[in-house]
């Protein structure tokens, strides 16, 4: 997909779409599987014991059938949730093209799962990630595996948009990125302040993104602009 850079028009380049594996099972280049899945870096048992005292702790049975195999089904859940953390994003950045293209790249409508770390519930949503090169271009499905990999861990929506762009920064030396985020958090809809529906935005604006108003409202208009 890598021909799109060059010439297409940016509104043409369609959205990567979920990245649908983890990254513990994504294979390498060469097709081979990786060679650590998630939940072998994960202690497994110690997860199925805390799972059992919380059901106690709640008033629940652990040994009545329907929650039998609930404790270690939970614990393959949080490895693969959480297998992120198992994972150093910036090894998706190594990989780059060089290539004479100084225009606006832009990746919309990432989709993501991650875990609100202030409630270990999920927050979902979409990742917008623009940036302009300046010689190194990477393949787009690259910046949804650096999505991916961010997201799959304990998070607050800030901190991962400022993670994307600082990414690019540090590894692309980017001359500008722009990281909107928009999420739905499971721990303002099912509790607290049930506000089903609310969407929270967050961006980060970087390099001539943030110095450059028009490049500003560029990038904005192409991930918004048929939404309006
Ligand atoms: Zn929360």
């Amino acid at each position: 997909m890598n021909h799109a850079m060059t010439k297409t028009p940016i509104s043409a380049i369609p959205p990567a779409g979920d990245v649908g594996s983890l990254p513990g099972e994504l294979a390498d280049e060469n097709g081979a599987p990786a060679a650590t899945p998630a939940a072998a870096q994960v202690d497994m048992p110690r997860i199925e014991r805390a799972v059992r005292e919380i059901l106690s702790a709640v008033g629940e049975d652990p040994q009545r059938e329907g929650l039998r195999d609930t404790p270690a089904r939970v614990a393959r859940m949080y490895a693969e949730l959480f297998c992120g953390l198992h994972d150093d994003p910036r090894k998706h950045l190594q990989k780059f093209f060089t290539e004479k293209y100084d225009e606006m790249v832009l990746v919309r409508d990432i989709s993501f799962n991650s875990m609100c770390e202030h409630h270990l519930l999920p927050f979902t949503g979409v990742a917008h990630i623009g940036y302009v090169p300046s010689g190194k271009v990477v393949g787009l499905s690259k910046l949804a595996r650096v999505v991916e990999s961010v997201s799959r861990r304990p998070q607050v929506q800030e901190r991962m948009t400022e993670q994307i762009a600082n990414l690019l920064i540090d590894e692309l030396e980017v001359k500008g990125v722009a990281v909107v985020i928009e999420a739905t958090h499971s721990c303002m809809t099912i509790r607290g302040v049930r506000k089903p529906g609310s969407v929270c935005v967050t961006s980060a604006m970087k390099g001539i993104f943030r110095s450059n108003l028009s490049s500003r409202s560029e990038v904005m208009n192409l991930i918004y602009g048929d939404r309006r």
